[in-house]
């Protein structure tokens, strides 16, 4: 039987890491096996639906590189894919009118008043909370009758079972035994005539023909009733998979707290689609060896749900900027630009930043490459090669590139204080000004080395750190950066000589 695997999602919120991670590995799944990645949209909880959520949610997907094969936006053979649609279709209804016949579902006739009621008392008397039965599990059919007759809105019920152990072959945790009197009867129906997550869910993964349910391990507790409900419907269970959660590096659940959390504020921040499928995967499992550096090809020829981790996946916001790094380094110039340009042009990037304290020399540096870019500036090319070698996020070739581009740099007042008071500073810019004026054209790396080299003698400063630090605050403003020569080639000439007038209005 091929490998059937599903993400359902509800449209209730921005779709976190974790979110993500789940359809990351049912698509390696998928993948791996040659069989199919649906996607389903768990949207019969109308009070807590947000407009726009399935959108973010499938983008987001496709962001990290994750298609699908059957879902909400491209159809397929088990259409529709969204269950507010489904329950429209009908397609619940001959599943719970089974359950009803054969006495495995109720009716319960509760009010929310007698519900919290019911509630309290378990918990004053220190009793498992829960619908336990209430008035309506073992009610006699006339009294069920007449409720109805009556128009009492009612929801149906799961009759769990009590005298026996419930099993759950989980991928993860081995095998799960819980007793079945600790189970309570959870509602199957709404009183709107909406189905819950317990029946809906269970009711699409079958008639899907979901093969392996990769969840959140927050519902291994609900497991035991949908195990039950597959037993009493007669179908075959799909293999459980209960992905252990996510925690920060402080070993708590992963939230706001650690910084961002929703994943696309990872693609607005500036990672790479390649770097962040590869981090997010290996949050919670591993290949069985070392790798860590993986393309999506490779992943998904290693993955399996035997090799997911049983303990909480760390969160190592660290290793994500090394990961996003490589594979920055990695790109050709062609992609790299394209990157960084529909990066610097995206709305979601401005908004981002927008709102961040450091964002405004962020958007700054971008703005710089995408006029550059309009200008048709060849330096935009050199600019990004020779910041590759250093910088983390496509965000921050902005700030990083920005001297090659602005009219002048912004000195660093450190740096003049530090260097613009030597007495040597005054004629080396003279003299460098002066060779400048001399060159027919740009001179090239090795002149404006060579020429830079020599001034330790006439200057006679003894070593080069003397010559190359004020320069180099000259022309970038900054301590820091590529390397000198290779820079000032890229300047060119005339904007080196501008850069020097100025500087030199800066002496100490
Ligand atoms: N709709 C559920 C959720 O968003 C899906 C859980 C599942 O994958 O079964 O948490």
């Amino acid at each position: 039987m091929s490998v059937r695997v599903r993400y359902a999602p509800s449209p209730t919120g921005s779709p976190h890491v974790g979110n993500v991670r789940t359809a990351l590995f049912d698509y390696l799944l998928a993948r791996r096996f040659g069989g199919q990645f649906i996607i389903r949209l768990e949207d019969t909880d109308r009070t807590r639906f947000i407009e726009g959520c399935e959108e973010e949610i499938l983008e987001s997907l496709r962001y990290i590189g994750i298609t699908w094969d059957e879902g909400p936006d491209v159809g397929g053979p088990n259409a529709p894919y969204r269950q507010s649609e489904r329950k429209e279709a009908g397609l619940y209804e001959p599943v719970i009118k089974q359950l009803l016949e054969s006495g495995h579902a109720y009716y319960a006739f509760e009010t929310s008043e007698e519900l919290t009621e019911m509630r309290e008392f378990q918990q004053i008397n220190k009793q498992p909370t829960g619908y336990f039965g209430g008035n309506w599990r073992d009610a006699a059919p006339e009294k069920v009758a007449a409720a109805q007759a009556e128009g009492k809105p009612g929801v149906i019920r799961l009759r769990m079972p009590r005298d026996q152990r419930l099993v759950i072959q989980d991928a993860v945790r081995g095998r799960v035994e819980i007793d079945g009197s600790t189970q309570d009867d959870p509602v199957l129906i709404k009183a709107d005539g909406m189905p819950t997550y317990h029946f809906a869910a269970m009711v699409d993964d079958h008639l899907m023909g979901i093969t392996h349910v990769i969840r959140g391990e927050e519902w291994i507790s609900s497991a035991p009733k949908h195990v039950w409900l597959y037993e009493v419907l007669g179908w075959e269970q799909p293999m459980w998979v209960h992905v252990p959660v996510i925690n920060g590096k402080d070993g708590k659940k992963l939230s706001k707290r650690h910084g961002d959390t929703r994943c696309l504020d990872y693609r607005d921040a500036g990672y790479v689609p390649g770097a962040l499928a590869n981090f997010i995967a290996l949050i919670g499992w591993a290949p069985g060896d070392d790798r860590e550096l993986m393309s999506m090809e490779e992943m998904s020829s290693l993955f399996s749900v035997e090799s997911l981790n049983g303990s909480p996946g760390i969160f190592d916001p660290d290793k994500l900027i090394w990961m996003n790094g490589h594979y920055l380094r990695a790109m050709d110039a062609a992609t790299l630009r394209q990157m960084v340009l529909d990066y610097a042009k995206r709305p979601s990037t401005h908004a981002y930043w927008n709102e961040r304290e450091e964002g405004a020399a962020m958007l700054a540096g971008l703005k710089l490459l995408v006029d550059a870019e309009a200008a048709g500036d060849p330096r935009l090319d050199a600019a990004l090669r020779l910041e590759q070698e250093r910088v983390t996020t496509l965000a921050e070739f902005g700030p990083a590139c920005a001297f090659f581009f602005a009219p002048q740099p912004e000195l660093d007042e450190k740096a003049v204080e530090k260097w613009f008071g030597e007495a040597h500073v005054a004629p080396l810019f003279a003299n460098l000004d002066q060779w400048l004026s001399e060159q027919g054209e740009n001179p090239t790396q090795a002149e404006i080395e060579a020429f830079l080299k020599a001034q330790v003698d006439v200057l006679g400063v003894g070593k080069l750190g003397p010559i190359v630090h004020p320069t180099r605050v000259a022309m970038t403003g900054r301590t820091y950066g590529p390397g000198l020569w290779e820079l000032m080639e890229v300047l060119g000439r005339d904007r080196m000589r501008e850069r020097i007038a100025h500087a030199q209005t800066q002496l100490r």
